[in-house]
């Protein structure tokens, strides 16, 4: 036995000597001194021993253990500290090199859009409102004149949540509770997220809308073909013609589909308007008293005009982008040019 320690000690002795790599270092201890290790081994062998024996042999083992354990240990952090003298060799810092420039950011075309929107109808005497994006359909749909079954439900492709709550698919709904929170006048403009079920290069799951709200005892289809003329002069120059198509909108009657002439071909005709001259912009019509009744104010007194648009297709028109998942990829080559 006492010659089997030997002889063990020996063979350690000889493979930590050998080798310079915590690697193996690792393994030469897993060898001798692991829970399957040789010297583990040796101690199960104890029991066949004579009393007398049995401590002394007992000790020796012990104390082999921990002289090797102490002989790994101090070749492990020679062999760390050569590692790092090594690297701090190799890795001289120079000084003399040129800097690298910090990268600066820059605002989302959505933001700025969202942004310039706002500042042009705050100079006409908007303030901005917002609501929640997880809305009651009430809001979303029932007190804009959406009743339960209505085809024009199928409009707009919802994502619902759980009793009666969904996604807001407009920013609508903002409209509804501005006019339960405050009595006429009113004029609010909504920037928010939306979400609906429909995904291609013109379509996003989530995009963003503003919607606008004017009430007053007086207000006319003039007053809202005025606004959305200065409007849409002051985002997309001063001359840039508008034309207003009768459309439908459950909460607005008369509605309206607002253009504006190509801001890419000036009207001529091009891929982007379809040859037509015009590109669609945004929906407005004049309050429908049937909302008007659900929110408590008197369509006999007070008559109002709401509008919507689409911020990512602004902005596609606006930098001439010509797919949007390009304003949801975050490529920061892209972003770098606003
Ligand atoms: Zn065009």
């Amino acid at each position: 036995m006492r010659e089997q320690l030997e002889q063990i000690r020996q063979q350690a002795l000889d493979s930590i000597a050998a080798t310079t790599s915590e690697e193996l270092l690792n393994e030469i201890r897993v060898r001798f001194l692991g829970r399957k290790g040789e010297l583990t081994s040796l101690m199960k062998g104890l029991g066949a021993l004579s009393t007398e024996e049995r401590p002394v042999i007992g000790q020796l083992v012990n104390s082999l253990k921990n002289e090797l354990e102490s002989i790994i240990d101090s070749a492990l952090s020679d062999a760390r500290n050569q590692k790092t003298a090594q690297k701090l060799a190799s890795e001289r810092i120079d000084v003399t090199l040129p800097g690298r420039r910090k990268m600066k950011g820059s605002k989302h075309p959505v933001t700025l859009v969202i942004e310039e929107v706002t500042e042009i109808f705050s100079h006409l005497g908007f303030s901005v409102a917002e609501g929640p994006e997880i809305e009651h359909d009430w809001y979303n749909f029932e007190a804009l004149n959406f009743p339960p079954e209505h085809p024009a439900r199928d409009m707009q492709d919802t994502f619902f949540v759980e009793n009666s709550m969904l996604l807001r698919t407009h920013t609508s709904p903002v409209q509804i509770r501005a006019m339960l929170k405050q009595k006429p006048p009113v004029r609010i403009i909504a920037p928010g997220t939306v979400y609906r079920c429909d995904s291609d290069a013109t379509h996003s799951p989530m995009f963003h809308q503003i919607e606008g709200l004017m009430v007053d005892s007086r207000v006319s289809f003039s007053d809202l073909k005025g606004i959305l003329t200065i409007f849409t002069n002051q985002l997309f120059g001063q001359d840039t013609g508008v034309r207003l198509r009768p459309s439908f909108f459950p909460f607005t009657e008369p509605s309206a589909e607002v253009d504006i002439a190509c801001v890419i071909c000036g009207g001529s005709g091009c891929r982007v308007c379809k040859q037509s001259g015009w590109l669609e912009i945004l929906g407005a019509g004049m309050v429908d008293p049937e909302v008007f009744r659900h929110v408590g104010y008197d369509p006999e007194i007070f008559s109002g005009f709401a509008f919507g648009m689409g911020i990512e297709r602004i902005a596609m028109l606006k930098y001439g982008i010509s797919d949007m998942r390009l304003l949801f990829e975050n490529d920061v080559r892209f972003l770098r040019q606003f």
